[in-house]
């Protein structure tokens, strides 16, 4: 059934390229994100409708069967999955992308009579088998399937640059014969690699490898596009390649790294995890009603939500409590931290659940000098992002990350559970300064208790 002639698929291609890039605008502001989102989906039905409605396609029943499984499997995952476990699903579905990339290459292998159509299949070929088997260990390491820290062995750089410069040269014979045989070994040089290449990072650097496989996908989707003549897939792929590049660098911008150090930083001898240490010096400690009394006569207050306020989901007791405080006259803002949290942007879609007010969530980069002015910094599960280990210790893996300066506070409140440190595994010495107050217990527990107190006062 061909209802579409060329002209007609063209255009509804470029439709929905011109979706694909206004989604990309939408979630870049947390106030279109959705809409951009939704805007995304209807691109991808538009591309997918195109294809069924233009090409004559002899496996309708099968191409239908894989939708049907994909779909069963993937939309509960998707629905269930939690916030803070968003990270491994992205690296799941964007490993899945990667694969089908490289298995598109390996069919068309057979069509291929052209040189510069081989040239591409191999660069999908083997970049998308590096995606797949990159994003599977990435997965594992952030379910704790395997160690979350690098993992090295002695010879480790020596067999990456073999197993590199094996499938270069066999991703040239390739090109020249075409041979079958020869694309499967490439393949599987591909796999070897991602695995290789994802294996010595470790701890907070994972989910940027993520992002950079993610790119990589991107790339090996778009060379498929250029294979099967497929101008949607050749744009979509370079989108996503291009998007997921400049995350890749803005998120290592944000640690203070570069991603060659990400990458590469293992094989130099430099662990990304520190120890998970619990020291037993003496700290303040208070009781949710003088937190309270601290929080509701002070005329400023900025909020810090980290990683715990994710865990504890208490997103929403935190946005009560700062219109509550709000109502008592205190000026309260939410300062946002580029990687608090475990995924860019983990804070905003937590605060905006809540309905907290776009303007009340400020960047890092504007909020930080108006910590000075502050009466109290309220840290609710953060740690790593306003750790001043990250100006002072030379050695510390967080070195070079620029944090939220909650130190220039008058006070400053943290609520945690413990001692113990967050994901970069080091100890916050901030916990120990005379103007610091720990309020011990789950997040959303101590705000509930912390709010009910100022609606006393
Ligand atoms: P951290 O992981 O540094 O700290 C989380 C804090 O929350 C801990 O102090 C923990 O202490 C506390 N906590 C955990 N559960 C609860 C709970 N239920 N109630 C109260 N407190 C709780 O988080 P940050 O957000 O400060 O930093 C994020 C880290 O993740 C950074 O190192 C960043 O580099 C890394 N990262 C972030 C990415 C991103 O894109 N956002 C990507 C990659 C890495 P306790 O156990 O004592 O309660």
């Amino acid at each position: 059934m061909i209802l579409f002639d060329p002209v007609w698929t063209a255009l509804l291609y470029l439709a929905a390229s011109v979706c694909f890039i206004l989604a990309l605008k939408g979630l870049s502001s947390p106030r279109t994100a959705r809409r951009g989102n939704l805007l995304g989906a209807f691109g991808a039905l538009v591309g997918v409708a195109t294809v069924f409605l233009s090409v004559r396609l002899d496996n309708i029943p099968w191409i239908l069967g894989a939708i049907a499984v994909g779909s069963v499997v993937a939309a509960p995952v998707a629905r269930q999955v939690k916030m803070t476990q968003m990270p491994q699903l992205v690296a799941l579905f964007n490993g899945v992308g990667g694969g089908a990339a490289a298995l598109v290459g390996l069919l068309e292998l057979a069509h291929a009579d052209d040189p510069w159509v081989r040239l591409a299949i191999v660069f999908a070929l083997l970049v998308g088998a590096v995606s797949f088997a990159g994003s599977g260990v990435t997965f594992a390491k952030l379910q704790e399937l395997m160690t979350t820290r690098p993992v090295v062995f002695p010879g480790l750089p020596v067999l990456m640059a073999a197993v590199l410069l094996a499938a270069v040269g066999v991703g040239v014979a390739v090109v020249l014969t075409g041979w079958l045989p020869l694309a499967l070994l490439l393949l599987v040089l591909g796999l070897v690699a991602g695995v290789l290449l994802v294996l010595p990072v470790g701890g907070a650097d994972v989910p940027i490898v993520i992002s950079l496989l993610n790119a990589f996908t991107g790339l090996a989707v778009a060379a498929s596009g250029l294979v099967l003549g497929n101008v949607l897939l050749l744009v979509a792929g370079t989108l996503v390649g291009a998007s997921g590049t400049i995350l890749t660098r803005a998120m290592a911008a944000a640690m203070g790294r570069s991603v060659a150090g990400i990458l590469f930083g293992a094989f130099r001898g430099g662990s990304t995890a520190g120890s998970t240490a619990v020291s037993d010096r003496p700290v303040r400690s208070s009781s949710s009603e003088d937190v309270a009394v601290l929080l509701g006569y002070a005329q400023r207050v900025i909020i810090v939500p980290g990683y715990g306020l994710a865990v504890a989901q208490g997103q929403h007791t935190a946005a009560e409590l700062a219109q509550a405080l709000e109502e008592r006259g205190t000026r309260v803002d939410f300062a946002i931290h580029p990687v608090a949290g475990r995924m860019p942007g983990h804070m905003n879609v937590l605060l905006a659940e809540a309905n907290v007010p776009y303007e009340s969530l400020r960047e890092m980069g504007e909020i930080n000098s108006e910590f000075r002015t502050a009466d109290v910094a309220l840290v609710v599960g953060a740690n790593d992002v306003v750790n001043p280990a990250a100006k002072t210790s030379a050695g510390s893996p967080i070195y070079g990350m620029p944090i939220l300066e909650v130190a220039d506070a008058r006070q400053v409140v943290f609520l945690k559970r413990s001692m113990r440190p967050g994901f970069a595994g080091i100890e916050n010495e901030l916990l120990y300064e005379p103007q610091t107050t720990l309020l011990f217990g789950d997040a959303k527990d101590s705000l509930t208790k912390v709010l009910a107190a100022v609606k006393g006062l």
